[in-house]
């Protein structure tokens, strides 16, 4: 493994900021393929840090076991301030480093680190892998979330992953601005992870992933490997039409009385949404359909309005 410091920045009294590369690389000329992994773009989602070091301890045995044929970047941390705070946003600027990406302007210091990562990204990788987790009030299902424009390239490649879901959306202008829109615009497959919740690490969702971005690997020729030896899940293939969305219609506490992955019939309840002080339920919150519960409310304190759960359903929503 070899790392390289891609930024290093002053800060006014602590040490600097910076992100590293690590690189694991196949001892020929040219290697057959270049895959990079890239983490903590929200410095609240702890679970891509913990998946990368899990794939960092395997690819030091497949190095020394000479089972890199491609190249494999690691870039764990490329958020540092806003991970050292465990805040979504980078600190001082308050702001979305993954709201900057591909603008030409770029006076701020979050601007000026998203173009060094981007064109970090676009002369090493053939193929990126971004990992994100949830905000803090709802929990997900392992899914990797495409834009219908780049729907034909990026399928096959996501159901290398092990996930439970792949949701093809339509695109909006807001992701203009991502990495992962980026990345596509200019030719490199980029599959955007999403799984968990912000600020906790669900271990089994980490391993799940971890299989399955070893497996990618394998499946593109980076790796050559018999690893994963277990069985890779085949995802549920969900277009926007298929998604049914539970919004809270009262202002409450949520108490869930379902898990995420759960298959869950039309009119069955998901949970309550109580009164705590009035000592009432204001509402039995139901599935308004038969399906997937991939995204479950987590955080109890609910606004009306609120988002509660999605389901993948069977016939459009
Ligand atoms: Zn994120």
């Amino acid at each position: 493994m070899l790392s390289r410091c891609i930024l290093s920045v002053k800060t006014p009294v602590g040490p600097p900021i910076e992100i590293i590369r690590h690189t694991f690389s196949a001892p020929l000329p040219k290697p057959a393929q270049r895959v990079s992994l890239v983490a903590g773009l929200h410095g609240d989602e702890l679970e891509g840090l913990y998946i990368c070091h899990r794939l960092i301890e395997t690819l030091k045995k497949l190095e020394e076991q000479d089972a890199l044929k491609g190249e494999v970047h690691i870039y764990p941390a490329v958020n540092p301030q806003a991970l050292e705070t465990g805040t979504r946003l980078w600190p001082f600027f308050s702001v979305d480093i993954n709201r900057t990406f591909g603008q030409t302007h770029t006076p701020s210091l979050p601007g000026e680190t998203s173009k060094i990562l981007l064109e970090d990204l676009k002369s090493n990788s053939d193929l990126v892998v971004d990992i994100h987790s949830s905000n803090l009030h709802l929990m997900e299902l392992p899914q990797i979330r495409i834009i219908k424009n780049f729907e034909k390239k990026l399928v096959p490649l996501a159901k290398f992953c092990n996930v439970d879901l792949i949701w093809v959306h339509p695109h909006a202008e807001i992701f203009e601005s991502t990495l992962g829109y980026n990345l596509n615009q200019a030719k490199i497959p980029t599959l955007v992870i999403e799984t968990g919740i912000c600020l906790r690490i669900n271990k089994n969702y980490c391993e799940q992933i971890v299989l399955g971005i070893l497996n990618l690997l394998r499946q593109t020729g980076t790796i050559d490997s018999s690893e994963p030896e277990e069985e890779i899940r085949e995802p549920k293939m969900v277009q926007p039409e298929y998604v049914a969305m539970v919004q809270a219609g009262n202002a409450g506490l949520f108490i869930k009385q379902a898990e995420v992955g759960q298959m869950v019939t039309e009119g069955e309840k998901i949970g309550d949404l109580i009164d705590p002080v009035g000592g009432q339920v204001l509402e039995e919150i139901r599935s308004p359909r038969s399906g997937l519960l991939f995204t479950l409310r987590e955080h109890p304190l609910t606004s009306k309005g609120a988002p509660v759960a999605r389901i993948a359903t069977e016939e459009p929503a």
